[in-house]
């Protein structure tokens, strides 16, 4: 076995399988030492330099090789457990320079967390490697997240003069597909789906050659070696072409359905400025309201589909290529029912080189490229299973021979008030860990029911899991469990407690039980919006702030569905200090889907005569009668403080939005269609009241205030009696129900002193909302924090039971 104090002039490829004799200490990483610290007696030194953060799998090891060299110096870099081990020798303005330029000059997909610097006793070694992983003889942990195709490969693939002219996977370490493609740690070619491709001996050189853009690129390939696409008709038959990317474009410009292969899925695709075509998918995959996401070829034809902000257009083009919710304009050549009723659009980049190529002919502008699923069931990945489930709905299929190992959606995000908000944390994102703020022993979240997302914890920090949707169906637990698997080996994370929401209904729920018991682990029962609101405090470092959760559907402490509340939270706890007036919900789970139900239940609450609120919500005289009886007798009638079932409500009224064909379509819809004011109505809105305590909220049962709804009501229903439009009632609504919150929250400061206030829940999706509310605490002096990496919606919700279980442990 080689020394690894050895010798000059290292083999050309400059990985050495070198052995014992390399020294790593468990102590390296304890003490960070500032360079100032460190002696400089010597002329020469040895310095160790460990490297925390996304380092691995994204170039930084050719990066700091080149790094050495520049600077004449000497050692290694090996991966390690978490990151990188760097010993380098030479003169110490050196040294001092090539640390200042670790920082300074990172790749461009790497992030430092943390570089701790040591001083070591020369050894007079020469030259500078790079050592394997198995050679620092621990296992190389973390993969990378999936990025997309850089500028480099992009200028290659469009450059009929270069070796990968045109080839859909090409890829180089700054780009290309990582979690995606791996089955286990360490994340190295034998590990991915690639291992069943022989890199021919052009890909070998690169791979190998520490100056090349390539080396050590985990899927490298071309032509010669890499995968390939083939067309595959609906019947599973190949479809015979010479070029099946070409034949792909001519069919989606003819109207076709194709389902196209992609990163972390198949994608359902169609040319998104044809209407025709646009309903004919919906109608085939029974998809009618919900919008649909689009693919534009590039910038440019982003900003002829939608008002960008240069917030949003630098959203657009990061590494992750999160599909961007944006401003849509009207009658500029996109299909209209892309997304009916709805002032967003979703749209993203190209961010595969096979996605480029749809594009590169200039014939399509935009597609629409939907998840390749029925309803909410998991994304198809498998070539096989995709034909299975997709032969109804695709015209056909372009498919190629590399396994996708980890399903993955596309990510969604949008600019929040100024700053970049991840809304699904999916492709792009994950595995990269969001930092805690505190010490976490070995943990798992099990997140809620519908649009679930796990997260484990270790240290300081929680490592989410895709968007997994809902666990309803038998495919979503699957997933759910294939994830965590796959997860909990990669980050090596053994939980030593489980904690889920106190909803006794969840899956979630019942499997965190299951779970727990069979290992004997601990349990931890999290109140949803307390969840919801820690994560936010935590993504901001904060162990204490007056809480808004505006929600959907969470379950409370007393049993009753709340949604609407606010609370005084500490990591470890809360209170709750007031919330919306109470309703019934007749009907559970059917008064979400059928937003008529809740309109009625509140106009009755609100005070109107049964006939009028009937009238009001759309309810028949029968349908009427069913509710009252429900509501009387309290049967399946569940109380709720929730803001989304007010915002249902006030939609089912307003814009007689009686049923919804996919969740918060009536909310989304209100806030649509409210006329665009960004300055707060004041009294001209419908606010709950202003002013007196007492004259708008009472104390409740539990010790907490009532924000009550009756005036807001009265005032709305008396605005439509008087011909006034949908869109000013909308908006009247929208800056009522804010102010009404802040006055509450008001109320909270005077009690506690707190003057920071931590806004979470689905409801802070509808953006309008967002605003309103931090502009109004703004002027009220009040801090006002909001959700930036963590969904604000219950794809957070696992991120924030890590929190309140890490702080709960530590306290106990
Ligand atoms: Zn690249
Ligand atoms: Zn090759
Ligand atoms: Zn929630």
């Amino acid at each position: 076995m080689p020394s690894n104090r050895c010798r000059p002039g290292a083999p050309h490829c400059a990985i050495l399988d070198c052995g014992e004799s390399l020294r790593l200490k468990g102590g390296l990483l304890g003490v960070e030492i500032g360079l100032d610290q460190v002696s400089r007696q010597a002329q020469h030194e040895r310095r160790g330099v460990v490297v925390r953060g996304v380092v691995q799998g994204v170039g930084f090891r050719p990066f700091v090789y080149r790094l050495a060299l520049e600077e004449g110096l000497a050692g290694f870099i090996g991966n390690d457990t978490g990151g990188v081990t760097i010993e380098v020798e030479g003169p110490v303005s050196r040294l001092d320079t090539f640390v200042t330029r670790l920082r300074t000059e990172t790749p461009p997909l790497a992030r430092i967390d943390a570089v701790a610097v040591e001083q070591l006793a020369t050894v007079g070694e020469l030259g500078f490697r790079i050592v394997t992983s198995e050679v620092l003889g621990r296992v190389s942990t973390g993969i990378p997240a999936d990025a997309a195709t850089c500028a480099d490969c992009l200028r290659e693939l469009l450059d009929p003069a270069d070796r990968r002219y045109g080839y859909p996977f090409l890829n180089c370490t700054n780009c290309g597909p990582r979690y995606t493609i791996t089955r286990s740690i360490p994340y190295d070619r034998p590990q991915t789906s690639m291992a069943k491709f022989k890199m021919c001996a052009l890909c070998q050189a690169e791979y190998h050659d520490p100056a090349n853009r390539r080396f050590h690129a985990q899927p490298n390939a071309c032509w010669q070696c890499g995968p390939q696409v083939s067309l595959v008709g609906a019947d599973g038959g190949s479809i015979e072409a010479d070029d099946p990317v070409s034949e792909c474009v001519a069919r989606l410009a003819g109207g076709q359905i194709m389902a196209i292969k992609g990163i972390g899925g198949f994608h359902l695709s169609v040319d998104a400025t044809s209407e025709a075509a646009v309903l004919r998918l919906r109608e085939r995959k029974h998809r009618y309201g919900k919008p649909l996401a689009v693919m534009v070829r590039d910038l440019e034809a982003a900003r002829e589909f939608c008002a960008l902000t240069n917030d949003e257009e630098t959203l657009l083009q990061t590494s992750a290529r999160p599909i961007v919710l944006a401003r849509k304009r009207h009658g500029k050549c996109i299909a209209e029912s892309l997304a009916p009723g709805v002032p967003w659009l979703g749209v993203f980049l190209p961010y595969a080189p096979l996605q480029h190529l749809l594009f590169a002919s200039g014939e399509l502008r935009a597609l629409v490229m939907t998840s390749a699923n029925l309803s909410e069931e998991p994304i198809a990945i498998d070539n096989d299973e995709a034909l299975a489930r997709l032969s109804g709905i695709a015209d056909a299929f372009l498919m190629h021979d590399r396994k996708i190992l980890q399903r993955c959606d596309d990510s969604v995000a949008a600019i929040v008030d100024g700053a970049p908000q991840v809304l699904r944390r999916a492709r792009g994102f994950v595995p990269l860990g969001v930092a805690l703020p505190i010490d976490a022993p070995p943990l798992l979240a099990v997140g809620g029911h519908m649009k679930n997302v796990f997260t484990l914890a270790r240290g300081r920090f929680a490592y989410q899991s895709q968007h997994l949707g809902d666990l309803e169906n038998l495919t979503g637990l699957e997933f759910f469990k294939e994830s965590l698997d796959h997860l909990m080996r990669t980050f090596e994370v053994e939980p030593q407690a489980v904690v889920h929401d106190l909803h006794p209904g969840y899956i979630s729920t019942a499997w965190a039980r299951e779970w727990a018991a069979a290992r004997g682990l601990p349990l931890i029962g999290v109140q949803h919006h307390h969840a919801h609101v820690a994560g936010c405090m935590a993504e901001h470092g904060v162990g204490e702030a007056i809480g808004l959760a505006l929600d959907g559907t969470g379950y409370g402490t007393d049993g009753t569905i709340w949604g609407g509340e606010v609370l005084i939270a500490r990591l470890d706890g809360f209170e709750r200090f007031a919330h919306l007036e109470q309703v019934p919900l007749p009907g559970g789970d059917a008064a979400i889907k059928e937003p008529w139900r809740v309109a009625y239940s509140a106009l009755r609450k609100a005070g109107v005569a049964k006939h009028e609120a009937a009238q009001l919500a759309g309810a028949n005289a029968e349908q009427m009668a069913v509710l009252e009886q429900m509501m009387e007798r309290k049967i399946n009638s569940p109380l709720t403080s929730s803001l989304g079932r007010l915002f249902d409500a006030v939609a089912a009224v307003v814009l007689n939005r009686r049923v919804v064909d996919y969740e918060a379509q009536a909310a989304i819809e209100l806030e649509g269609i409210a006329v665009d004011e960004s300055v707060r109505l004041g009294r001209s809105g419908y606010v709950p009241e202003l002013g007196e305590a007492g004259s708008c909220a009472d104390v409740g049962h539990d010790g907490s205030l009532i924000i009550q709804t009756t005036s807001m009501w009265q005032a709305l229903l008396s605005d439509m009696k008087n011909g006034v439009n949908a869109k000013r009632i909308a908006s009247r609504f929208h800056s009522g129900v804010s102010e009404g919150f802040i006055w509450a929250v008001a109320n909270a400061r005077e009690k506690t002193g707190i003057t920071r206030v931590a806004m979470s829940g689905g409801c802070l999706h509808n953006r309008r909302l967002a605003r309103l509310l931090r502009e109004g605490l703004e002027e009220e002096s009040f801090t006002v924090l909001q959700h930036r990496q963590v969904s604000p919606g219950d794809g957070g919700l696992s991120y924030g039971q890590t929190v309140i279980a890490a702080a709960s442990l530590s306290k106990s």
